[in-house]
C-alpha cells in the first residue's frame, strides 16, 4: 500500500468496519457520525419485526420473509444471514454502488462472518475494499465488556469467551486495526482512514 487514495470503477473503495462482538464497532461508527455527517453508513435489510422507536430505512429496512427472498434472488444482496435461526439480514447492494459511485464516504459496519463474505464477494463484483478492524484494547478488556453487559447465564457468558478468543485472532485477514481504547480517538482514526481512501484533506 503505497498509501494513496486508490481509484476504481466506483468512486471510492467500501470502508468496511468489523471485529469481536461487544468491542464497540457501532458506537465506533455513531461517534464517526456525528463528527462527519458526509459518512453514509449502509442500512442493512432484515425479516425481523421492528423494535419501539425502530425506523424503517434508518435503524433496517424491514421486510417479509418472502419479499427478502425475492430480493436475494434477485442479487440484491452483497451478502445476507440467517442469525439465531430466527431472521434473514442482509446488505443491500445497489446504494452501496450508488454512494460509491459519487464518491460519498461509504462505510459498512459488520460482523466478521459477514465481513468474510463480503471479501468472497467483493473481487466478482469489481467492489473495491478496505477492512478495518476494531480492536479492544486488550483480551482483558472485551472480557470486561462482555461480562459487564450481565444479561446472561454462566454458560453463555463462557461461551462468549471463547467465540471472543477466536474472534481476536482474526484480526490478521483485515488491512487496518484500529483500537478502540477510546471511542472518540478511534472515531478519528477512522476518519483518517476514510479520508485517505477518498483523497479528502482530513
Ligand atoms: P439486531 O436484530 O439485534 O438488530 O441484529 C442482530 C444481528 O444481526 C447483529 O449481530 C447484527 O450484526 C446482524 N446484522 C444486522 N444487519 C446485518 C447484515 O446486513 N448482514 C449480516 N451478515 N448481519 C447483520
Amino acid at each position: 500500500d503505497n498509501g494513496q487514495p486508490k481509484s476504481s470503477m466506483h468512486g471510492g473503495r467500501l470502508v468496511v468496519v468489523t471485529g469481536p462482538a461487544g468491542v464497540g464497532k457501532g458506537t465506533v461508527e455513531t461517534a464517526l457520525r456525528k463528527k462527519h455527517p458526509e459518512v453514509w453508513v449502509s442500512v442493512s435489510a432484515t425479516t425481523r419485526k421492528p423494535r419501539p422507536g425502530e425506523v424503517n430505512g434508518v435503524n433496517y429496512w424491514f421486510m417479509s420473509e418472502p419479499e427478502f427472498a425475492a430480493k436475494e434472488n434477485n442479487g440484491e444482496f452483497l451478502e445476507t444471514a440467517l442469525v439465531h435461526g430466527m431472521a434473514h439480514y442482509g446488505t443491500p447492494l445497489k446504494p452501496l454502488e450508488e454512494h460509491l459511485a459519487e464518491s460519498t464516504p461509504t462505510i459498512l459496519e459488520i460482523d466478521l462472518q459477514g465481513a468474510r463474505r463480503v471479501k468472497q464477494r467483493a473481487a466478482e463484483l469489481g467492489l473495491e475494499v478496505v477492512y478495518v478492524f476494531i480492536a479492544p484494547p486488550s483480551f482483558d478488556e472485551l472480557i470486561h465488556r462482555l461480562i459487564s453487559r450481565g444479561t446472561e447465564t454462566e454458560e453463555q457468558r463462557n461461551r462468549r469467551l471463547a467465540t471472543a478468543k477466536v474472534e481476536l485472532a482474526a484480526e490478521s485477514e483485515f488491512d487496518v486495526t484500529i483500537v478502540n481504547d477510546n471511542v472518540d480517538r478511534a472515531a478519528d482514526e477512522l476518519w483518517s482512514v476514510i479520508a485517505r481512501e477518498y483523497g479528502i484533506n482530513a
